[in-house]
């Protein structure tokens, strides 16, 4: 609940000098600067999107930021997750981002979850923001916080990134259109890759997250034009920037004139595993595991790209996209491993092979990223 300013103390002489070039703009000035410090602001995934965010969110002055992910800094965070450093690998996500954003701006609260954003804690965590940011990577996350916002009316910043693009809107606003209104319904897990499988230039995601705190600061503000029923697309490799109309959808499941979705517990998360969390019942071998059976044939399914750039000694490359064909000559008492980048892949690979080779199938688990950690362990940095 933002306060008017009259009733907030006073900026200290530290903050007016902190927050100087805002107070010096006729559209915040000391109001705007008193609404930032009273707003609170949820930012879901603190990866390629959040970290940015979260960064510019502090530096100006938000008041309160929840953090919500269950994640681990890794190596392969650092190429574009700025908000951490080397040294934090191995460390909560939620744990490195306090500690970096209370050294960029001591007066804040920070507000650690290190957990995943899920059906069991959507409701309270975005009744307690005003604004949520959704930087998740994960499709099911992406319609939960859609439908958890729109139930409980909170306005949210959604990004969507590939490789060189991306897209950006305020979804769930008053009188404005959900994601649902664009996306009806959530797709299979395994058509669309997330950015640990497909790779993503690490600008990307940075300017996108950056967008999104600067749209959460113009909500606080209530300032400028947000992008509420606009959808801005972003091509970075030509520069080309498009903003189109996004219209609400009067038969949108969530949002319109006859909704089928009135509590979050009736849309379909469950069946929606992420490519990240495969499937446990899967035969999953660990790195270790896996060198202890030297007759396994290791199967490399990644594209023609990333085998290139590194693979398994001795791997034997098979494409996803013609591993059909290619298993139609594996000998009668090969037994393979598979593995991809991360291990999501690897699942639909092996639900393709099932029917020619049953039984004589593993998977890698953590994919070509668990081997290369356990090669980086036993050399110097
Ligand atoms: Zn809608």
């Amino acid at each position: 609940m933002i306060m008017p300013a009259d009733a907030a103390p006073p900026l200290s002489s530290a903050e007016q000098l902190r927050y100087a070039r805002h107070l010096g703009l006729p559209e915040i000035g000391l109001d705007g600067q008193h609404k930032l410090r009273q707003a609170s602001v949820l930012v879901i995934g603190a990866g390629g999107l959040g970290a940015p965010a979260l960064l510019y969110l502090a530096a100006a002055g938000v008041g309160r930021l929840g953090i919500i992910d269950p994640d681990q800094v890794e190596l392969s965070n650092l190429q574009r997750q700025i908000l951490y450093d080397t040294d934090a690998c191995g460390r909560a996500k939620v744990e490195a981002a306090r500690d970096r954003l209370l050294a960029l701006n001591p007066h804040l609260q920070i507000d650690a979850y290190p957990e995943a954003f899920a059906l069991a804690n959507a409701a309270r965590l975005i009744a307690a923001y005003d604004v949520i940011i959704e930087g998740s990577d994960r499709f099911a996350a992406k319609y939960l916080v859609n439908d958890a916002c729109v139930l409980a009316g909170k306005p949210y910043i959604g990004a969507s990134i590939r490789a060189f693009s991306g897209m950006l809107a305020v979804y769930a606003a008053p009188d404005g259109p959900c994601y649902r209104c664009l996306f009806p319904a959530m797709p299979a897990p395994e058509t669309v890759p997330s950015c640990a499988q497909a790779g993503v230039l690490g600008t990307v995601p940075g300017l996108f997250g950056v967008l999104q705190a600067h749209e959460a600061l113009k909500l606080i503000l209530g300032i400028g034009e947000p992008l509420i029923g606009a959808l801005l697309k972003i091509d970075l490799l030509t520069m080309r920037f498009q903003k189109l109309r996004l219209p609400c959808d009067p038969g949108c499941p969530l949002c319109g004139e006859s909704p089928t979705i009135h509590t979050l517990s009736e849309a379909a998360f469950v069946c929606a595993a992420s490519a990240d969390q495969p499937d446990a019942a899967l035969p999953w071998l660990s790195v270790e595991a896996s060198r202890q059976r030297p007759t396994l044939r290791w199967v490399d399914i990644r594209t023609p790209a990333e085998f290139a750039a590194g693979h398994i000694p001795g791997a034997i490359h098979a494409p996803l996209d013609q591993i059909e064909d290619w298993a139609a000559q594996v000998g009668p008492h090969d037994h393979l491993l598979l593995y991809c980048q991360r291990g999501g892949r690897t699942v639909q690979a092996y639900h393709r092979l099932q029917s020619t080779l049953q039984g004589r199938v593993s998977l890698l688990r953590g994919g070509y990223e668990a081997w290369l950690q356990g090669m980086s362990a036993a050399l110097p940095p």
